[in-house]
């Protein structure tokens, strides 16, 4: 119920009770007044009573004086009190009026017969005196007669003020009586109402007002701390009280819902700080597999529910290869075919799921329902998947993360592509495209980084020359030359192999750096090319090509010799070789073999 309806109602019966018992006060002064009026009537009858048997014997007493003195005076005075008690009877005629009941009416009418019969009495005996009888006046006024009409008057009137004091004593009892129990009760009212205020000033102000605010008030300095942890009690009022709860009810709501919103921006700057981090770390990578480590050391921090791997396809586009992977169990797959990914088939982020709503790739594991493969493709081309697993069991996750996950993915893609780029052009400034060999530029540069070397290590250089090499593009054409020289660049680095550093130096000019291999090792190493060579039949586009030989400069830094000036003395021996005709190896100074060796 609400407080403004108690309040309404304990009003209402406020004002009831308090209307009641005024009502019992008016009654109780009526009472008051009725006592009053008895006493007022009960004062006139007896006065009208009496005044009757006082003016009557005033009269027989004056008009007795009179039969005896014969002095006028006292007929005056007879006749006068005869008027007054005349006035007297015209009031007792009319007692009704001043309060006398049916049986006092009748009694006073018998008293003012006796009155008049007395009168009646006394006037005949003056009028006898008058006429001169006055023995006959006396005896009528001594008479027996007249005695036992003023007997009767004085027994009569006795009995009347008798009556009068019995009936309005009563009345004035009865009156008292009620108005006692009329002040009683509106004494009572009076009490029960101020009960009923004092009971609902308790109940309205201590337990529907007081406890509840001291309560909510508590409620509300949490809430103000922004404790939203506190719990607003449903309390299922109806009143104010109840209204104000709901009011602070939904304040604590709005306040939860405030601070989830603020958590969930500041774990969404928190992501985009690491995301962003994660790109700058991309963009300073030097090598393709540094990205592979960046996203892996990430990743968990921006997405903890996700594991994740990078594949990389090759060049021939047969495989993509993990090249890192973070948070996935050991079995999933190291390699597959690009075939396997429908992200890659069709060029888009691909989820699979286990809800069976749509293909999955075939390359996954079975280490979550909720996979997401986004192909990493740049300037149209396309170099991998980065693949995103739940491992959280809500598959909700993924779909929350996609846009974030694919952000990523774009600048992982642009990162792997222009680092391949940088790997290309790199290997093209350095490398001989025909044959996969370092170029000149590698070469000058490698020795002169020897030539800085503390100390000058041990190094031999070999300069290679095929023989009559012009014939070959003259006779079978320019593309059989480069087969020639494909041939020779492959030979060298398989005779050398880990032992030296192999160089396209010129045209059909080759050369080959070996540190630490003795003056012995170096001759072995370069005839062994060199007989290989002559040794070999070569073939292109279904033409024998037939025996191409190389001649073969060698020189080396020891005996204090420079490695500044190792790759031109090789050149001098080498100009040697041909000049003694061709198909040879020759060492710097004689320009001919080491001893022993020749
Ligand atoms: P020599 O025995 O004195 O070394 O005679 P040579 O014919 O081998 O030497 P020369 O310097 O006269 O000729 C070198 C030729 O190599 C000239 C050029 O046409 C050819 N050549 C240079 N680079 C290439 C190339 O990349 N491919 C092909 N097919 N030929 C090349
Ligand atoms: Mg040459
Ligand atoms: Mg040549």
């Amino acid at each position: 119920m609400k407080i403004s309806t108690i309040t309404n109602l304990a009003y209402a019966v406020t004002v009831l009770l308090t209307a009641l018992s005024g009502l019992a006060f008016i009654l109780s002064d009526r009472m008051a007044a009725a006592e009053r009026q008895s006493v007022e009537v009960h004062l006139a009858l007896n006065d009208l009573g009496a005044q009757l048997e006082v003016d009557a014997e005033l009269r027989t007493d004056e008009a007795r004086l009179y039969v005896m003195r014969g002095d006028p005076a006292h007929l005056a005075v007879f006749e006068r009190v005869n008027d007054e008690e005349h006035r007297l009877e015209e009031m007792a005629r009319r007692a009704e009026a001043i309060g006398a009941s049916g049986e006092e009416l009748a009694l006073l009418k018998r008293i003012t017969a006796t009155v008049d019969r007395l009168e009646e009495i006394e006037t005949g005996a003056v009028e006898t005196y008058r006429s001169g009888n006055v023995q006959a006046a006396r005896d009528a006024l001594f008479g027996d007669e007249h005695y036992g009409q003023h007997v009767r008057l004085v027994a009569d009137v006795e009995r009347f003020r008798t009556m009068v004091d019995q009936r309005t004593g009563l009345e004035l009892q009865r009156a008292q009586i009620r108005a006692d129990w009329l002040g009683l009760i509106a004494r009572i009212l009076l009490a029960l109402t101020a009960v009923v205020f004092l009971a609902v000033l308790y109940f309205v102000l201590r337990r529907r007002v007081s406890v509840p605010l001291t309560q909510m008030a508590g409620i509300v300095k949490r809430l103000a701390t922004q404790d939203f942890a506190v719990e607003v009690p449903h309390d299922g009022r109806r009143d104010e009280i109840g209204e104000l709860t709901a009011a602070i009810r939904v304040f604590r709501e709005n306040g939860l819902e405030r601070e989830r919103l603020d958590a969930e921006r500041r774990r969404d700057l928190k992501m985009k700080d690491l995301i962003l981090q994660m790109m700058r770390r991309m963009q300073a990578c030097q090598k393709v597999p540094e990205i592979a480590e960046v996203v892996g050391r990430f990743s968990p921090q921006i997405f903890p529910e996700l594991g994740g791997a990078l594949f990389l396809r090759n060049e021939a586009n047969t495989e993509l290869s993990r090249l890192g992977s973070w948070k996935l169990p050991e079995e999933a797959a190291a390699s597959f075919d690009p075939q396997e990914c429908w992200g890659l088939r069709r060029g888009q982020p691909h989820h699979s799921t286990s809800e069976r709503e749509d293909v999955d790739c075939q390359h996954l594991a079975q280490a979550s329902d909720s996979v997401l493969c986004i192909p990493l493709s740049a300037h149209g081309d396309t170099l991998g998947v980065l693949s995103f697993a739940d491992l959280s069991g809500n598959r909700e996750v993924i779909r929350d993360y996609q846009a974030y996950l694919g952000m990523i993915g774009e600048n992982v893609a642009l990162a792997v592509a222009n680092l391949q780029l940088r790997e290309r052009l790199t290997r093209l400034a350095v490398r001989d495209p025909l044959t996969g060999l370092l170029n000149r530029r590698s070469l000058d540069e490698a020795l002169a980084g020897w030539a800085r070397a503390d100390g000058e290590p041990e190094l031999t250089c070999f300069v290679i020359d095929i023989d009559h090499f012009k014939r070959f593009n003259d006779e079978f054409g320019h593309d059989a030359g480069d087969t020639v020289l494909q041939t020779v660049g492959g030979i060298l680095t398989d005779i050398v192999g880990e032992r030296g550093v192999c160089y396209r130096f010129g045209g059909e000019e080759f050369a080959v750096l070996l540190p630490q291999v003795s003056p012995e090792e170096a001759y072995r190493i370069a005839e062994h090319i060199r007989t290989r060579m002559a040794t070999m039949t070569l073939s292109h586009a279904g033409r024998i090509l037939g025996t191409v030989t190389v001649s073969i400069g060698i020189a080396d830094n020891r005996g204090g010799k420079s490695v500044g000036t190792v790759r031109s003395r090789a050149d001098a021996a080498l100009f040697a070789a041909k000049a003694s005709g061709r198909n040879q190896t020759l060492g710097d100074e004689s320009a001919a073999p080491p001893a022993g060796e020749a």
